[in-house]
C-alpha cells in the first residue's frame, strides 16, 4: 500500500492510543520529502518488516527495548518533527478525561463544550478528534496546544518506552505513518543482517 492518498488503518494502545480511522487525506504540503521517500520505502519493505517483527517477538524483552530505545534516541537527534507532522495529519490520539480537562480549561471553555466542538466517540467509545488533519494543527506543522497536548501524543510513536514487545505490531503500523520509526526499523534490520 502506497500512502499517498488514503490510508486505512485502527489501531489501539492501551490507555494512551492513537487512533487512525479510514478515510484519512494524507496532506502533501507540509511534509519534508525525504520523509516522504521513508514512509514509501517502508512501506515497499513491508513484508520484510513483518519479518523483523517476528525476529523481534523472539528477544527478551530488555534486549528489545534497549535495541529500539537506542535507535529511537538516534533517529529522533536527526528527525525534525516540524518538518514532518504526518501522526497529527493522519492518526488521532484518545483523549483521556484529564486531557480533556485540561485542554478545555486552556482554552476556558467547559470540557463538555470542548468535547462538542473538537471530538466524537468512536465505535469503542473512545474519545478521538471530530476531524483530520487535527484542528491543532498549524500550517507550520506546530501544535497550537503544544504544552497541554494529550499524552498520547507526547508518546507518539512510543519507540522509546520500556516493553516494546506488546506494541509491536502497532509499531510496525508506524513505521508506515512515522519517518522516525521507518527508519528505526531500517537501521536495526541493517544491523542484524548483518
Ligand atoms: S493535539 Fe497537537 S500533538 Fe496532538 S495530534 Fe493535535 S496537533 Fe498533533
Ligand atoms: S512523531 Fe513521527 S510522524 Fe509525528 S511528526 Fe514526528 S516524525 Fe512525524
Amino acid at each position: 500500500m502506497i500512502l499517498d492518498f488514503e490510508f486505512y488503518t485502527s489501531f489501539i494502545l492501551l490507555n494512551s492510543s492513537i487512533k487512525c480511522e479510514a478515510p484519512i487525506f494524507v496532506r502533501d504540503m507540509a511534509m519534508n520529502e525525504e520523509y516522504r521517500e521513508d514512509l514509501n520505502e517502508a512501506q515497499e519493505k513491508h513484508q520484510d518488516y513483518v519479518k523483523l517483527v517476528r525476529k523481534f517477538k523472539k528477544m527478551k524483552p530488555k534486549k528489545l527495548d534497549n535495541l529500539i530505545n537506542e535507535e529511537h534516541d538516534r533517529q529522533f537527534e536527526k528527525i525534525d518533527c516540524l518538518n514532518c507532522g504526518n501522526c497529527c495529519a493522519t492518526t488521532s490520539p484518545i483523549f483521556r478525561d484529564v486531557d480533556v480537562k485540561r485542554i478545555s480549561k486552556h482554552f476556558r471553555m467547559k470540557p463538555v463544550e470542548f468535547e462538542k466542538q473538537y471530538l466524537k466517540r468512536d465505535e469503542d467509545d473512545d474519545l478521538v478528534l471530530l476531524t483530520s488533519p487535527c484542528a491543532f494543527l498549524g500550517d507550520d506543522n506546530a501544535c497550537s496546544i503544544y504544552e497541554v497536548r494529550p499524552l498520547a501524543c507526547r508518546e507518539y510513536p512510543h519507540t522509546d518506552r520500556k516493553r516494546m514487545d506488546p506494541i509491536l505490531d502497532l509499531t510496525l503500523k508506524n513505521s508506515e505513518i512515522c519517518p522516525a520509526v521507518a527508519r528505526i526499523f531500517k537501521t536495526i534490520e541493517s544491523n542484524l543482517s548483518r
